[in-house]
């Protein structure tokens, strides 16, 4: 198929056109929650955007395999593998077992999707299902020379790469090097300071509450390992595009490349999208700051899922983003106006396929320019201003509503049928002269046109029903 799909390429620092190891499929990787606690705005600003990217290059006709793991072991407070373990932090805090932890807050994360209309990923996998198979890729790294034993603990040598920091431009690297704290945790069984933990057996601080035998012992995975193995479980040797917040590029991501190419002797995947932050006015919005903005604190102060989902779309993905309760005012009274022009769309005519080709090419343009959601909500409002059909009208606004996800004909419907008493004179007129056009048919026994008036009302939502008094309608 055509390769339209441009997209800014972290790894290359560039807009590049998406091709696909196989023509047509793309196979692509989410990083997920770390289940410790709710996900933050913030977070879900990332998913909010990874859903965007895999439901644009599935509305544009590719075949999409997502992945996402599950954090639910590994990730230490400190992402420079010190501190304390998430998990067990949560699981303290709430007088529960970790896995009790994980199980919740795993439930809780999807009930946030499925209420910002966030599709579930093709595959979703814990970590804590996948020991052995980061156990073999450990193996294989310690085989090939790519990692030692130190202190009962596996670390990945970063010294053994030639470009460890990936993302990292020369000036960023240098940066980085000097940047390098040595007053925090030194780790002593670290050969350089980069070098990350593949398997822990000892740490400095309190134990893992879960922990697996090893051939290097009891214990437990660093964080990284779980997206490199559980991605390969599900993908193969080669990925397509991997995405997550900004803030996982370094250390995260950089470590994952580093192991997955280190094992494969190839390049794993080429094309990175990073989302940027959603920020407060105190900075970058964090789970472990304790007192974070959650889905359902929006929900309780009466902004709907969608106005949140809306809010992220009206910016773009690489840009940072400052919440306000301002902002998300005028996205709701925005959001409102919208849903009244939908609503207001009369109920006319035949879906024009020209007009609907034109359009909705214009929309997958937008999308195809670095997943420009804004310009591509600017295509619907362009739309509803222009003279197409009504019935032209709300299919392209129920496609392309695939990607945006905004509930944007159901609840234009909803409440047109919470106002039936004031449908527009328009629509009234319209069904009128539909009833008596069946009526004329029926008169000249063509029962056949007359069904097909029925039908036809019927697909616009409109039921007629013939009683002693005549033939009435009601919204369906
Ligand atoms: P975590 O649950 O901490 O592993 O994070 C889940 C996802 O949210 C990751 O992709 C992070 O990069 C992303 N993330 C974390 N904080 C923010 C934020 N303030 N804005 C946007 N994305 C974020
Ligand atoms: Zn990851």
């Amino acid at each position: 198929m055509e390769n339209r799909f441009q997209m800014f390429n972290t790894l290359t620092r560039t807009v590049e056109t998406i091709i696909p190891n196989e023509d047509g499929k793309i196979k692509m990787y989410t990083c997920g929650p770390t289940v410790y606690h709710f996900a933050h705005v913030g977070n879900l600003r990332s998913y909010i955007m990874e859903d965007v990217l895999e439901k644009s290059l599935r509305f544009i006709g590719y075949d999409v395999k997502r992945v996402m793991n599950i954090t639910d072991v590994g990730h230490l407070s400190d992402d420079a593998d010190s501190g304390e373990d998430k998990m067990l932090k949560g699981a303290k805090r709430e007088n529960k077992t970790v896995m009790e932890i994980a199980k919740f807050y795993t439930d809780a994360f999807f009930k946030d999707c499925e209420a910002l209309n966030i599709k579930r990923p093709d595959v979703v996998e814990p970590a804590t299902n996948c020991i052995p198979e980061f156990i073999h890729m450990i193996e294989v790294l310690l085989e090939k020379g790519y990692a030692y034993l130190a202190g009962g603990n596996v670390y990945f040598d970063t010294s053994k790469l030639d470009d460890y920091l990936v993302f990292s431009s020369a000036a960023e690297k240098e940066a980085l090097k000097e940047g390098v704290r040595d007053d925090v945790d030194v780790d002593e069984n670290k050969k350089n300071k980069s070098d990350f933990v593949l398997w822990f057996t000892k740490s400095k601080f309190e134990d893992q509450a879960l922990k697996w035998d090893s051939p290097w012992g009891v214990g437990y995975p660093g964080w990284h390992i779980e997206c490199s193995c559980i991605s390969m479980k599900h993908l193969g040797e080669y990925m397509d595009i991997h995405c997550g917040g900004i803030d996982n590029m370094f250390p995260h991501h950089t470590n994952e490349i580093a192991q997955s190419e280190a094992y494969l002797g190839h390049k794993w995947c080429n094309y990175w999208l990073h989302v940027h932050h959603l920020n407060e006015k105190g900075g970058k919005m964090s789970k472990s700051k304790g007192n974070f903005l959650t889905l359902s604190l929006l929900t309780e102060k009466g902004y709907a899922p969608v106005i949140y989902r809306m809010f992220c779309l009206q910016s773009h993905y690489r840009k940072p983003l400052e919440f306000s309760y301002d902002v998300l005012d005028n996205m709701k009274n925005t959001y409102d106006k919208l849903i009244k022009k939908i609503a207001e769309i009369p109920a006319e005519g035949d879906v024009d396929e020209e007009a609907y080709a034109t359009y909705r090419r214009k929309f997958e343009d937008c999308l195809c320019n670095d997943v420009n959601t804004s310009t591509a909500i600017t295509v619907i409002y362009d739309l509803l201003k222009s003279d197409v059909n009504g019935a032209t009208k709300r299919k392209i606004i129920g496609d392309c509503d695939y990607v945006l996800s905004l509930d944007l004909l159901k609840n234009a419907d909803a409440l047109k049928n919470g106002a039936t008493a004031n449908v527009d004179a328009e629509l009234e007129n319209f069904i009128q002269e539909k009833i008596a056009e069946r009526k004329e048919a029926k008169k000249a026994k063509d029962f056949a046109k007359a069904d097909a008036i029925r039908e036809e009302l019927l697909q616009k939502g409109i039921a007629i029903k013939d009683t002693r008094e005549g033939t009435v309608w009601e919204l369906v």
